[in-house]
């Protein structure tokens, strides 16, 4: 059920609402780890058309070995990472969970690139789990 999710950044520069469902997964390859700076990132698919962003944002150009580019904006001011959109994906893009005001509410759907997952962190095995990319989840 889709419901008004709010958030923004670490320092409050940027701030954003979006209308989706309150679901994310959680990316574990070395990119995310990278990128989050911890052990997994986790991604809230929605709409581009349903998030609405308010601030400033700064545009790093993520490419993939597949040679997929990803866009992804992020805070200029404390450098929190805020979404991400596909160049080949256009109409969608996923938020990052850790962004949201109500971190809480969001439920875990599953797990991706679990291949490069952290040895100490054990996974719930009620969840789906794919060892690399499916074809769905999108970064
Ligand atoms: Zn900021
Ligand atoms: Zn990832």
């Amino acid at each position: 059920m889709t419901a008004t999710l709010t958030g923004g950044c670490q320092c409050g520069a940027v701030t954003y609402r979006a209308v989706a469902e309150p679901k994310g997964y959680a990316c574990h390859c070395l990119d995310c780890q990278k990128q989050s700076s911890s052990a997994f990132g986790i991604s809230v698919p929605m709409d581009a058309a349903n998030l609405a962003v308010d601030g400033e944002l700064g545009c790093y150009t993520k490419t993939a070995d597949s040679g997929d580019q990803t866009n992804c904006y992020f805070c200029p001011s404390c450098g929190s990472r805020i979404y991400h959109k596909g160049k080949s994906r256009s109409g969608k893009v996923t938020i990052k969970a850790g962004t949201l005001d109500d971190t809480f509410a969001l439920v875990l759907t599953g797990h991706v690139w679990v291949s490069r997952k952290q040895p100490w962190l054990d996974l719930d095995p009620d969840l789906p789990a794919w060892e690399t990319q499916p074809t769905s989840p999108e970064e």
